[in-house]
């Protein structure tokens, strides 16, 4: 009898300090389990005389009833603090705002190529394609570009195997689309151009141009002026002066080069525009006889032409001092777009 008191007391003792389940778990083999200490003695009931059995069995019983009872009101007290702790833990706030997923973006030059085709476009202008790799004929021959022109030369030029080359510049485009449509015209042919050229802060060997050509009657300068102004205007989103030299190129005449006002100092002198105030974006002209006559027209018609830069464009409406950056892959470049 002494031991069963001694037995209950001290495993629920043990009961009421156990930290977990696990140690509750312990406690319960220690005294309830196959070879605990309160079933040993149930065990050894069956030896005793009948009258001290069922004395001593009903106490023994009460304890292991008493005992069972503890046991599960302490597990269910565990449970349910480890069940709170594992909710506090992966607690999920439901309304706190999503991570941003990372959208993909355009690439400057994209975003300069379809602001100058959106442009062109509301002024009635059509886009109009030809390929990279190009023929002698469409690239120097038709553009009155005369066998002996420097710009022939392997240095300038990427000639491929057997005669095809890289095209130098989206002229060729003109050719091609006069060969297929009648006058009046009115198209911008963006493309990428090569140049076998070292490359710096302002060169490149692959390049993209956006060729303008406008082929109508009584056309002049004056049309030419009033539609590259306009594309300035709305491309940098400001007035822009800008200024037409006389300049030479073999497809045009007169040519003319195309400068605008330094963006960057304002036209007061800047080393970005070599202390000039101005920066050269264009080349530019009325289309010579001889280009009419390459593609098949008449030389009544009347014509200009241009060709841009978008790079140099791009550069100057975000501000972008080298060149390279364009195709250097850099995400740290292209993520500020
Ligand atoms: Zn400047």
């Amino acid at each position: 009898m002494t031991d069963l008191k001694k037995i209950k007391k001290e495993a629920e003792k043990e009961i009421g300090s156990a930290k977990d389940l696990k140690e509750l778990q312990d406690v319960f083999n220690q005294y309830l389990g196959k070879r605990g200490e309160l079933t040993q003695i149930l065990r050894s009931l069956k030896d005793m005389p009948k009258r001290e059995r069922i004395m001593f069995g009903k106490d023994a019983n009460d304890v292991k009833n008493a005992l069972t009872i503890a046991f599960d009101e302490k597990s269910a007290g565990l449970k349910a603090g480890e069940a709170r702790a594992a909710e506090e833990k992966e607690w999920i706030d439901v309304t706190a705002p999503g991570k941003k997923i990372a959208v993909g973006h355009l690439h400057p030059l994209t975003l300069a190529k379809r602001k100058t085709m959106e442009i062109f476009q509301s002024m009635g202008f059509a886009v109009a394609e030809g390929p990279d790799i190009e023929t002698e004929w469409y690239n120097f021959d038709a553009l009155n570009i005369p066998k002996d022109h420097p710009a022939r030369d392997v240095w300038d030029t990427f000639y491929l195997k057997d005669g095809p080359l890289l095209r130098t510049h989206t002229s060729p485009v003109q050719i091609r689309y006069m060969e297929k449509n009648n006058p009046p015209l009115r198209i911008i042919a963006p493309g990428t151009v090569y140049r076998h050229e070292s490359t710096d802060s302002s060169h490149e060997f692959q390049l993209y141009q956006v060729e303008g050509l406008m082929v109508d009657k009584d056309i002049s300068v004056a049309n030419l002026k009033a539609v590259v102004g306009e594309f300035f205007r709305r491309f940098f989103e400001k007035e822009v002066d800008f200024r037409l030299r006389p300049d030479f190129f073999p497809f045009v005449e007169p040519g003319f080069d195309i400068s605008i006002t330094c963006l960057v100092c304002g036209g007061k002198g800047c080393s970005v525009c070599k202390e000039t105030g101005w920066l050269e974006v264009a080349g530019a002209g009325m289309v010579h006889p001889n280009v009419f006559k390459a593609a098949g027209l008449s030389p009544e018609w009347q014509g200009w032409a241009f060709g841009f830069g978008l790079e140099r464009l791009a550069m100057l409406k975000y501000r972008i001092n080298d060149i390279r950056l364009f195709r250097s892959s850099d995400l740290r470049f292209l993520n500020q777009f």
